[in-house]
């Protein structure tokens, strides 16, 4: 098996104008984020805090998510379980089908995409509406989203107004974002006040009340569950937090890692359904207990899916998210993906990473994430072997003679490496450009110098 990150990247990538507006976004969210940190001064005592209560919570993981149950059902709401995507999707389904529900809306879900949720619910005869905005126009493009928190993020505005000219009838050629968000809220309205059930994710859920708390910043999981008579909230078992008070710290940390907002503009708890109407919260597993058994991975279900460390890799940043192959890009994709994605060839993203370090450096839960990717490399639960070039590397790495006789000959073929365009050389260079030589080694330098 071969791993294609590289061949998806070069056919997906965003080029010329696309890639300069997506890296600019990318960009301009970390920027964000920056600043947000450096605004509020508790930022990195919030940060080892919420740590902190992750991994009291997943360690304790069986004794919250049995008092969120009884706290949940005591409220009025029900509770199931899935044990994967397939039973996600069977108890959804057979939810919808007994309540007679043809149309729904759902609010964005990483674990609905996941669980590849709304083509199952389509092939059932069920209409699902995706209702964030950066979602709906994924839909409509007939694509999956490419960011955890911004999913159209790879679309100019160009071709957000070609799409909703063709499917929303917008006026041709409008790229004024104000405009086209009123398109699409002129559409969703109508589809708000006809569904028969809402499905939504959820960002928390308190094992100490019971509670589902959901945090967007446009409304739509608002709306949705306000309106609709069965509201079905989908969230992974680590989504769990004992207490409110713990909640105020990943509240606080969320937003801020995700825009540089200090909070997002909705955070709605509920608790129980509302009069009249039904909730149900399905927990699902799919591969999260394996990973809260590996001690070495079990942090990365500390993850709050802020998309800070998309947001700062350079991987991510070039090639795009659809590059990754599956509903989680960007380095904790990467990093989850050896248990949790459905197929071999995704189940390979850990070679997906310069391992800079970025990423374990912004994130809000301080998960390791660079290392957690350099130790899935060796694991049988990654399919793909080291590329010829890391294995060539590490072998010269592990022997001083044999890195020294590769050193002297990279220097002697330098001034004509640039000019190189055959094999595995040729894709690398055709977006590189070899930095002048120093003329000596860090090892001669060193020495001079002593
Ligand atoms: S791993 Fe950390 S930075 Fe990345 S999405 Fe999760 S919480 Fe955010």
């Amino acid at each position: 098996m071969t791993f294609s990150l590289d061949r998806r990247a070069a056919e997906l990538l965003p080029r010329g104008e696309r890639l300069a507006a997506h890296a600019a976004a990318v960009g301009a969210l970390r920027d964000k984020r920056d600043a947000a940190g450096r605004a509020e001064p508790d930022f990195e005592r919030l940060r080892e805090q919420a740590r902190a209560i992750k991994a009291h919570t997943l360690d304790h993981l069986d004794v919250y998510l049995e008092r969120f149950e009884a706290r949940a059902q005591q409220a009025g709401a029900r509770v199931h379980f899935a044990a994967d995507a397939a039973e996600l999707r069977r108890v959804v389904t057979e939810l919808l089908v007994a309540k007679g529900a043809r149309r729904v809306v759902k609010s964005k879900s990483m674990l609905t995409e996941e669980c590849a949720l709304n083509p199952h619910l389509e092939r059932a005869g069920i209409e699902v509406v995706d209702t964030d905005l950066g979602e709906r126009i994924v839909q409509l493009g007939h694509e999956p989203p490419s960011h955890i928190i911004m999913p159209a993020i790879h679309r100019t505005r160009g071709d957000i107004g070609a799409l909703f000219e063709r499917e929303l009838a917008s006026a041709p050629g409008d790229t004024d974002p104000g405009r086209l968000t009123a398109a699409a809220r002129r559409d969703l309205r109508a589809r708000f006040l006809a569904a028969d059930a809402a499905i939504s994710g959820a960002n928390f859920a308190v094992a100490e009340t019971g509670t589902v708390v959901i945090v967007t910043n446009e409304g739509n999981a608002d709306l949705g569950s306000a309106l609709a008579p069965v509201h079905i909230a989908c969230l992974g078992i680590e989504k769990l937090v004992p207490a409110l008070p713990d909640l105020a710290v990943f509240l606080r940390l969320l937003a801020r890692s995700a825009t540089g907002q200090p909070i997002s503009a909705y955070t709605t708890l509920m608790t129980g359904p509302r009069r009249g109407a039904e909730l149900h919260v399905v927990l699902v597993d799919n591969g999260r207990t394996r990973l809260l058994a590996d001690p070495a991975h079990r942090s990365a279900l500390s993850c709050i899916r802020c998309g800070a460390c998309l947001n700062t890799c350079p991987v991510y940043r070039r090639a795009g998210g659809h590059a990754y192959g599956w509903a989680l890009p960007g380095p904790i994709g990467a990093v989850l993906a050896p248990v949790l994605a459905p197929d071999a060839e995704q189940r390979s993203l850990p070679f997906a990473s310069s391992l800079c370090g970025s990423c374990s450096a912004v994130c809000p839960v301080k998960i390791d994430l660079h290392d957690q990717l350099l130790a899935w490399r060796g694991s049988d639960s990654v399919p793909v072997a080291p590329p010829p070039g890391t294995r060539l590397a590490a072998a010269a790495l592990r022997h001083p003679l044999a890195y020294r006789a590769v050193a002297l000959a990279a220097r002697l073929v330098w001034p004509w490496l640039g000019r190189l365009r055959v094999g595995p050389a040729r894709a690398w260079l055709a977006s590189r450009e070899l930095p002048e030589h120093p003329g000596e080694s860090f090892r001669a330098r060193m020495r001079a110098r002593r």
